[in-house]
């Protein structure tokens, strides 16, 4: 097996080599037990320990109140696009929608069978290479909640304040959950798969205030209901097993690392580092107006298409993986999420500078 590469991809992402480690071993054998975790009855008492303790630590780090609930869910984040408006809308409700892009414009078309959608921003004219500020749009009266997409993954662009209103958010937090600390008082439904920056695909996770899951209209089918997941802890049916396990072992190695605190500063100077390199030439061109840059993904394009496609064949023979933008998008895009090593970010920048000096 050859040593493990930088992986700059968006989704599924890079996890800590610890917690691969540990994960390949529980599968096997789980805790001496001689039976591996993903073959074990999600009631026995061993993986109830294991899923509280994820819920417990995920409450920890992130600082949710007790008037949230936390949910393992299936589905991915896509599920929830639906699930959110069929339990907070219904016939006659609206809701206030912000479209930053791929993700958003998926969550309006789910948000429209089942209410009436305001679109009250939009930056697809510009290929959605900024975010707005509160100033930009006005979100109306009637509305139940303001609808937005924290981290554009595919275009690489982030807010770094969230809008100001009196509606409650409901936040799409994919690609920057875990990387930096929250204000949970503006939201109302904060979820996230966890395959960017928490744990393996197969699980979103649903942060939810307590007075939002009683609210579905009795049409909605049971397993779209928040309340079902929410009143038998997230295992009304089998639960996403092994996500949950790894999510565990993803958040036990980020508070050893220091919680949210050192993870946003060690994103910060894994970014700066990155912007700074794409700044100091012409060659490399930022996708994202500088203001909504984000630290996650960091999208770039070179020269020509032609270049961009050299450049991401040689940086894949230098072991770098992942760097071709999304397809909708194209250029190239660096994803580094938490558990992305700075010493990739300083062999990718010298890469770039060899690479600009020979072509
Ligand atoms: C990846 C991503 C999704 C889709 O996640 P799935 O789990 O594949 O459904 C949704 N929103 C954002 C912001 C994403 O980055």
């Amino acid at each position: 097996m050859p040593d493990r590469i930088f992986n700059f991809s968006a989704g599924p992402g890079t996890l800590p080599l610890e917690v691969l480690q540990q994960a390949a071993k529980d599968v096997v054998n789980f805790n001496d037990k001689g039976i591996g975790l993903i073959e074990m009855s999600h009631r026995s008492k061993e993986f109830v320990a294991v899923a509280d303790e994820a819920e417990a630590l995920l409450r920890e780090i992130l600082g949710v109140p007790d008037n949230f609930k936390v949910l393992f869910l299936q589905g991915g984040a896509s599920t929830q696009f639906a699930m959110v408006p069929m339990n907070l809308l219904g016939p006659g409700k609206k809701a206030t929608y912000l479209n930053t892009g791929v993700w958003a414009k998926k969550a309006i078309k789910e948000a429209k069978f089942f209410g009436d959608v305001q679109v009250a921003y939009s930056s697809e004219e510009s290929t959605f290479n900024h975010v707005p500020t509160p100033d930009d749009y006005q979100v109306d009266d009637d509305s139940e909640y303001l609808y937005l997409v924290s981290n554009n993954t595919i275009y690489g662009t982030q807010f770094h304040q969230f809008p100001k209103t009196d509606k409650m958010l409901v936040c799409d937090m994919s690609s920057d959950i875990m990387s930096k600390s929250l204000d949970f008082s503006e939201f109302g439904i904060i979820f996230a798969g966890a395959q960017k920056n928490m744990g393996p695909a197969g699980c979103a996770v649903v942060i939810i205030r307590d007075d939002l899951i009683g609210r579905t209209p009795e049409n909605i089918p049971t397993m779209f209901r928040y309340k079902t997941h929410a009143d038998k802890g997230s295992m009304f049916n089998t639960p996403p097993c092994f996500s949950i396990h790894v999510i565990g072992l993803v958040l036990k190695w980020l508070k050893k690392m220091g919680g949210l605190p050192v993870m946003e500063e060690m994103n910060r100077e894994k970014a700066a580092l990155l912007y700074k390199a794409i700044d100091a030439t012409d060659f490399y061109r930022g996708h994202a107006e500088v203001t909504s840059r984000p630290l996650m993904n960091v999208t770039f394009n070179l020269p020509t298409p032609e270049l961009e496609a050299k450049f991401v064949q040689e940086a894949t023979a230098e072991g770098f993986d992942g760097l071709k933008g999304h397809r909708s998008v194209g250029g190239c895009r660096a994803s580094i999420y938490n558990a992305f090593p700075r010493e990739g970010v300083h062999k990718l920048i010298s890469f770039m500078q060899k690479f600009e000096q020979q072509n």
